[in-house]
């Protein structure tokens, strides 16, 4: 394609476009039509530290310029994805499949994030205090870390590294970048952007290849202090071992599970909109997806009914048509694990009332199309109420009670994301203090992140840190506490206090 650099994607080390030198590559396959885009380079360990040497070389220099100008370049590079926004959203839905609509609103989570961490060049707050003794002076202060490693997953292939990335340059670092092999032309042109507008060479490094290989080497890099991981919880729990016994910092952000609680009171056809929008919408394959309902059991029928006359005028097909509502599922092995649980959830007794299947007919049979699915009569102990499907499947859960949803909320092992539907201001306020999850909305669905508010949950979906917002400073920076004393003798704290 001739908007893509070469037939082979290549790294972007050190300022420059490196082929990896065994030309081992992969296709990358646009899950709508099964077309091959482009290649993505297999790399090995030698690229990973040919890059933390790059960027280890230029953070000294990187984190020496002042913070309102290392933020200059994000206003540069917000301006530049602005203007370029329809073409990389394009890309996106044929890298990943989405559909236009949310490609686009992707590529703004990224303008949106370049724009607000830009501010933080003039803000990066620390603290100033009184100290304990006389004609003494406190403050802290947030310190770059140094090089940076972050892993980046193929649901959310340019936002999910501008969380990262974003906060990680302005607070002084340098960043190595393996985006998943899923999904690297969103890589690659946020890196061509961040060149063009003038990013000192080193500063940002992508280096494409498998997990395995590109991921490992970054996690046992002696100089990349931070870890920044968003994708499945067995992969994470992995590079927690791994950073842990080096004592390397990691922050984690994994999967959900997460639920809409419809009571009684509540607006139904403003429930319906919310369910449809946050658990088919991506084809189900967002973290905070909606993959759970806990319905009371008096607008139980009502509901099923709602939700299946809105599931049959769902359009489902390629995401580059405006009118298509549904894309594609990423790969076939994505396809199958669904299948794979619609399968179980029906062995276990739960009664499947619309989609289930594969789509391999007509327009459908060139890509990975998985039916919208809605089960009913779940139960609180199946599988497919407990474990991450990754895709378009509903789990209805009759429940008596308020308080039966939130404990059915709770249970399970994720904490990303959950909501509420109802018109009760006294269940609206002890739901959003009981739900165990980062993420809580009231009378929306389950996803609709905004970028100034932290990212991230509880549990098993992470491990205490968050992405965006401010939290994401934290994850970048160290705290760094500085006293000066200025009484021209010693003083020592706690002791010579009065
Ligand atoms: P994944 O398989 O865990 O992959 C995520 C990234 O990790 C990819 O870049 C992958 O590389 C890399 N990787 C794989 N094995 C690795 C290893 N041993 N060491 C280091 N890196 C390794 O997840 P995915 O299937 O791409 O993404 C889907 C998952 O992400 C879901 O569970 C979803 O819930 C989660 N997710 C969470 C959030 C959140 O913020 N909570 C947001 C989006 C997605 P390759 O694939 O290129 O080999
Ligand atoms: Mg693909």
């Amino acid at each position: 394609m001739s908007h893509i650099q070469t037939e082979t994607l290549r790294n972007f080390i050190g300022g420059k476009w490196e082929e990896i030198k065994s030309g081992a590559a992969v296709p990358v396959v646009n899950p709508a039509t099964s077309e091959t885009i482009v290649h993505v380079p297999l790399s090995t360990r030698k690229e990973v530290s040919d890059a933390v040497k790059a960027a280890k070389k230029a953070q000294r220099k990187w984190a020496l310029v002042p913070a309102p100008q290392r933020a200059e370049i994000l206003y540069k590079v917000g301006q530049r994805m602005k203007e370029e926004k329809e073409r990389l959203s394009q890309l996106l839905t044929m890298e990943n499949g989405k559909v236009i609509e949310e490609a686009r609103g992707e590529v703004q989570e990224g303008i949106d994030m370049a724009f607000y961490m830009a501010g933080e060049g003039r803000r990066l707050f620390g603290q100033t205090t009184p100290s304990e003794l006389k004609d003494k002076f406190a403050m802290s202060v947030r310190a770059p870390v140094g090089v940076v490693g972050i892993i980046t997953p193929w649901n959310f292939p340019i936002a999910i590294a501008t969380w990262k990335s974003f906060p990680a340059i302005v607070a002084g670092n340098a960043v190595v970048w393996k985006p998943a092999t899923e999904t690297p032309i969103m890589a690659f042109e946020l890196a061509r952007i961040f060149e063009d507008c003038g990013l000192p060479e080193g500063v940002l490094n992508v280096v494409f290849g498998s997990g395995s290989t590109v991921g490992e080497a970054m996690i046992e890099a002696e100089d990349i202090r931070v870890i920044s991981f968003t994708g499945s919880n067995q992969v994470g729990r992995t590079i927690a071992g791994k950073c842990g016994e080096r004592l390397k910092k990691v922050s984690l952000e994994m999967g959900g599970k997460n639920a809409v609680i419809v009571m009684d009171d509540a607006d139904l056809d403003l429930a319906v909109e919310g369910i449809l929008w946050s658990a088919y919408g991506t084809s189900g394959q967002r973290c905070t997806a909606c993959s759970r309902v806990m319905v009371h059991e008096k607008v139980k029928n009502e509901l099923e009914e709602r939700l299946q006359k809105a599931i049959a005028r769902l359009s489902i097909g390629n995401g580059l048509d405006e009118s298509i509502k549904v894309g594609p599922i990423i790969n076939r092995s994505g396809l199958e694990k669904i299948k794979g649980y619609v399968d179980v959830g029906k062995a276990e007794g739960a009664k499947l009332l619309t989609g289930g299947y594969i789509m391999e007919n007509g327009s459908h049979k060139k890509g990975n199309y998985f039916a919208p699915t809605l089960f009913t009569d779940v139960t609180k102990d199946m599988r497919i109420a407990k474990e991450e499907i990754f895709g378009p499947v509903v789990s209805l859960i009759p429940v008596q009670s308020f308080e039966e949803a939130v404990d059915i909320n709770n249970s399970v092992e994720y904490g990303l994301s959950s909501s509420i539907f109802t018109k009760d201001v006294n269940k609206v306020f002890t739901a959003q203090r009981d739900l165990d999850t980062g993420i809580v909305y009231v009378n929306a669905g389950t996803t609709g992140a905004e970028i100034h508010l932290p990212f991230g949950g509880t549990k098993g979906t992470g491990n205490g840190h968050r992405d965006s917002g401010v939290a994401a400073l934290d994850v970048f920076t160290e705290w760094k506490a500085v006293y000066v004393d200025f009484s021209g003798k010693l003083q020592r704290a706690q002791i010579d206090v009065d």
